[in-house]
């Protein structure tokens, strides 16, 4: 019961009990915990979470029993314990809440997102529609990580995604459908990896798990570096900690659990279609300098996948058509061409299926029994951290501004709310500094004068605008932006070591950007010729993943919304979807590079303390009052203390809390609001629940 208040050889269980509110301590405490096996640690009701790289047992159905229910403060510091808060303000207060876990990658998102899923799972109800909505809820993981998690340099099973899934509540309590929500998958990787990364799981899952018969059927041979995609970065296909063979067979139950055992033909075959794409080599003929396919043998092959026209599937690869002034003109590529043309190709097959993929989730879980008005949901956002790597590009840019946009969610929700509480209810407030990053957030995303405008305007141009065009355009615009530095803004700047460089000032740090490839990117250019092609394939799923491919090449096609304007709007649209909700925030940090269950790297993690702001959420929680109930449920919940009270007040609402307090000589710690009772101290809330225990 006094758990949260013990300074034992555990350290504090909540880092606003820490006698100073500095670095040091803060590493102190967090060093000690982790040491200790104690991976989860308080920031009021914000869980920090070290990732323990072993398993620990404290999973269990009996952590289940043990936390259900329960309030936070009354148990040490668990992930179930923020789990049950948000399941209780759900139920019980019928509040739409949100879970929002934040970290860098292996900071243990992913896992953190499935454990409080399973521990939903548990805690609710078994009836037969509940327990196939639970059910595809918890498999459709399996999927998801096969199509979109790969191994990178940094974890062996990266999400290469960003995932938000809605799961909708009945008024009892239980769990009876849900939503997806995928963002910016990292397509790029279909097609190349870096050094000692792979391609996406699904490939290897396949060669590995994949039948003989199914092999042969797709043409397909069981070693990985037969295929050009997969044999990029040098000979990594096998990893120690993954087990392909038997993920295959997981990613085959999971589609069959959920009842999508049809979608299975399409998503072989297009995965089969994507490697021996890779393998398609293109020669330019001598007399002129157009291109042609070396081995027509996989154009059959091809079509056959994909389910098109042979002869069709050439021209698409070998050339496009173009409308100009009404008449249509076959331009064909040059080989240099035709391999961007194929890359670009790869890739958006890849990314189109992936988005099938979700959809038909989707359409699993689509509420049937209950109109959304009648339910109540939990969000829980799994959404990569913020990134700086040796080569920062235009993928990380994209990444670190919907860390941006998440951070302002975080001080518009937790710190400012806060603050506007204090005032409300009449509380004297210290105020406490804090940085505000919306001038981050406006650098990037402000129309007409924010980077992405000034990207869209260049890839606007039909002209041969290049990245350094573009550099040289940021340059002169944002010149005097305080977060915004280039090397010909700063010529002299040491860090900012090449000519394409840019330099953003994030709350988090200064990140260094290589702007090359940003229009390219942004562009995203996919030749309508592809478009149309798996638009007409007899496949009626592949073609459906196409719908833009129906118009005819005459017709005046709108230029697609650029990658980035896109990439915008989804994250705007996601926090105008979370601010409505409450909020519940995991703060995942990761311990080492190595991957050890031992070693803590101060300076790595001081680092991820720093830019997840978390001293200031400490300063703010302790410059205020560490706890604060409405009169209502302080006085229901503590009016056996006294018998002025009890069983029922004579007296209005604050003038009971007031009783109860003075009972105690408690008068000391706390405030009054207008509407809740203000306490600065654990220990207080300490000495309340015990009195109530002991009656
Ligand atoms: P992220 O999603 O933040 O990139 P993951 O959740 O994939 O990171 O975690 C990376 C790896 O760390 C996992 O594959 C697992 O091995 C380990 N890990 C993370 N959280 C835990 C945990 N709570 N218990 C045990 N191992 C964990
Ligand atoms: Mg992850």
């Amino acid at each position: 019961m006094t758990q949260m208040l013990e300074v034992d050889d555990c350290g504090v269980s909540d880092f606003i009990m820490m006698d100073n509110i500095d670095m040091q301590s803060f590493m102190n405490n967090l060093r000690l915990r982790y040491s200790k096996g104690k991976i989860y640690t308080y920031i009021g009701e914000v869980v920090v979470s070290v990732n323990p790289y072993r398993n620990i047992t404290i999973y269990e159905k009996e952590y289940v029993d043990k936390y259900r229910g329960r309030e936070m403060y009354e148990l040490p510091p668990h992930i179930f314990a923020l789990a049950d808060s948000s399941y209780k303000a759900m139920k019980r207060r019928a509040r739409d809440t949100c879970i929002v876990i934040s970290g860098e990658s292996g900071a243990g998102k992913t896992e953190a997102s499935k454990i409080i899923m399973r521990y939903i799972a548990c805690v609710t109800g078994e009836q037969q529609e509940v327990e196939r909505v639970k059910n595809i809820l918890l498999q459709s993981n399996c999927i998801l990580e096969a199509f979109g998690n790969s191994k990178t340099n940094r974890n062996d099973n990266s999400s290469r995604f960003g995932k938000y899934m809605d799961i909708n509540f009945n008024f009892n309590g239980d769990p009876v459908g849900g939503h997806l929500n995928n963002y910016l998958l990292e397509k790029s990787r279909v097609v190349h990896q870096q050094y000692g990364e792979r391609n996406f799981h699904v490939f290897y899952q396949l060669l590995c798990g994949g039948s003989d018969a199914r092999l042969k059927e797709f043409g397909l041979v069981r070693d990985p570096y037969t295929y050009s995609y997969l044999d990029q970065s040098g000979q990594f296909a096998k990893v120690d900690s993954i087990n392909d063979k038997s993920d295959f067979r997981g990613v085959e139950n999971a589609l069959r659990t959920m009842g999508l055992t049809d979608m299975n033909e399409t998503l072989w075959s297009v995965l089969a279609a994507v490697l021996h794409l890779g393998n398609v080599k293109f020669e330019e003929s001598s007399q002129t300098d157009q291109c042609m396919i070396t081995d027509p043998s996989t154009l059959s092959l091809l079509s056959k996948l994909l389910e098109v026209d042979e002869g069709e599937l050439e021209k698409a690869l070998c050339g496009r058509v173009v409308a100009a002034r009404g008449e249509v003109l076959e331009k064909k590529h040059s080989a240099e061409e035709a391999k961007y043309g194929r890359d670009a190709f790869a890739k958006a097959i890849y990314d189109r299926l992936f988005s099938w993929i979700v959809s038909s989730i989707n359409q699993c879980i689509d509420l049937k029994t209950v109109s959304k008005k009648n339910t109540t949901t939990i969000g829980v956002l799994d959404i990569y951290g913020f990134e700086i790597f040796d080569q920062n590009s235009f993928e990380q840019f994209c990444i670190n501004y919907c860390n941006e946009k998440l951070q302002q969610l975080f001080i518009e929700l937790v710190l400012q709310q806060e603050q506007r509480e204090y005032n409300e209810e009449g509380v004297p407030w210290v105020h406490v500094d804090y940085f505000d990053n919306k001038i981050i957030c406006d650098l990037v995303e402000q129309q007409h004068i924010g980077i992405l405008s000034l990207l869209d305007e260049a890839c606007l141009n039909v002209g041969k605008i290049t990245d350094a065009m573009f550099l040289d355009s940021m340059s002169d615009k944002l010149a005097n932006h305080k977060h915004f530095t280039s090397r010909k803004l700063s010529p002299s700047d040491k860090s900012l070591q090449f000519h394409r460089d840019f330099r953003i000032r994030h709350y988090a740090g200064d990140v260094t950007y290589s702007v090359d490839g940003f229009i390219d990117k942004n562009k995203d250019t996919l030749f309508q010729d592809f478009k149309r092609l798996l638009f007409n394939s007899k496949n009626k799923s592949i073609s459906s993943m196409w719908p833009e491919g129906s118009s005819s090449v005459t017709s005046v096609t709108k230029r697609p919304i650029t990658a980035g304007t896109n990439f915008k709007n989804a994250i705007i649209s996601l926090v105008d979807h979370l601010v409505s909700k409450e909020p519940y925030y995991v703060r995942c940090i990761k311990p080492n590079d190595d991957k050890s269950p031992v070693h803590l790297d101060e300076e790595r993690v001081k680092h991820q303390v720093m830019y997840l702001g978390l001293l200031e959420n400490v300063r703010v929680r302790r410059a205020g009052f560490a706890f604060r109930m409405p009169y209502q449920r302080f006085v229901g919940r503590y009016k056996m203390i006294t018998l002025e009270t009890w069983p029922n007040p004579s007296c209005q609402l604050p003038q009971a809390t007031k009783l109860i307090i003075n009972e105690l000589s408690l008068d000391d710690d706390v405030l009054y609001g207008k509407t809740k009772i203000f306490i600065r101290q654990p220990k207080t809330v300490f000495a309340l629940e015990n009195a109530r225990n002991q009656i």
